[in-house]
Formats: structure tokens, C-alpha cells, sequence
């Protein structure tokens, strides 16, 4: 494996996790479902491979088909409810990692804006970059 990249955790430390290599990807997505799940306005999500991606703990999953039709499972600390990470099944070998349980994500930058149709008015996030209404292809 390649050198840390970063390290995160969920808030009562039962489950840790080693991020290796950059991220292939990076957005904010507004879709309803990651509103539930967060509780607020966006998800904030860094693509990992799953091999750079060293998780620790167990973790309880939920399962959910989009309006895309794909399927996206959302993995949580079963203890204290963080979103740790989910997985598309339109991108196999991909870890979408919750930027807040990482412990210094500084570096991250959206790279695009997903579901920017269920954008509440009062979540800010930007529109000088790609911006899609629903998944893109
Ligand atoms: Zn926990
Ligand atoms: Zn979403």
C-alpha cells in the first residue's frame, strides 16, 4: 500500500479508518437521501479506490436504490450512527468516504455538485463548477 494520505474516525472512535493515495474524485451531493442520511443540506464525499481505503471496526450498512437505479449502500458506526462511507454499484472498487469523519480534511475541494435540484435555498455550496440536477452518467 501506498503512504497515508489521511486518517479518520467516526465520533465515538469505534471504527478508524487509513486513507492511502489521493482521491479519484471529490463532490457534494445534494440528493434527499444523503440529506436524511447527514441531516443537513449535503453529503460532502471523497472517491477512494478500495484498496486505498483501510478500514477498522465493524460497521452497519443500509441499502438503498437511487432514481438512477443504481443501488448505494451507505456504511454507519452501528454504536454512535456516523456515516463512514457508501458504495454505488455503478462504480465498483469505489469507497465514498464522508469527508467529515476525516481528521484533517482540509485538503478537500469539490470537484462537482450532484442532485444540485434538491439544493435547499439555505445550503451554500458552489455553482462555479460543474453542477448536475441529478447523477451524471
Ligand atoms: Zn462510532
Ligand atoms: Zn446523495
Amino acid at each position: 500500500m501506498s503512504a497515508v494520505f489521511a486518517t479518520g474516525k467516526c465520533l465515538c472512535g469505534a471504527v478508524t479508518f487509513t486513507l492511502h493515495g489521493p482521491p479519484v474524485g471529490t463532490g457534494q451531493c445534494h440528493c434527499k437521501d444523503c440529506q436524511r442520511a447527514s441531516g443537513t443540506g449535503h453529503m460532502s464525499l471523497a472517491r477512494f479506490k478500495t484498496e486505498d481505503v483501510d478500514m477498522s471496526g465493524e460497521t452497519a450498512s443500509f441499502a438503498v436504490t437511487a432514481d438512477s437505479g443504481n443501488v448505494n449502500t451507505r456504511h454507519f458506526c452501528p454504536k454512535c450512527g456516523s456515516r463512514l462511507y457508501g458504495e454505488n454499484s455503478a462504480f465498483p472498487g469505489i469507497k465514498n468516504i464522508s469527508v467529515g469523519c476525516v481528521d484533517d480534511n482540509n485538503w478537500f475541494v469539490a470537484g462537482r455538485v450532484v442532485y444540485a435540484k434538491d439544493r435547499p435555498a439555505w445550503d451554500v455550496t458552489p455553482t462555479d463548477i460543474p453542477n448536475f440536477d441529478r447523477m451524471p452518467p
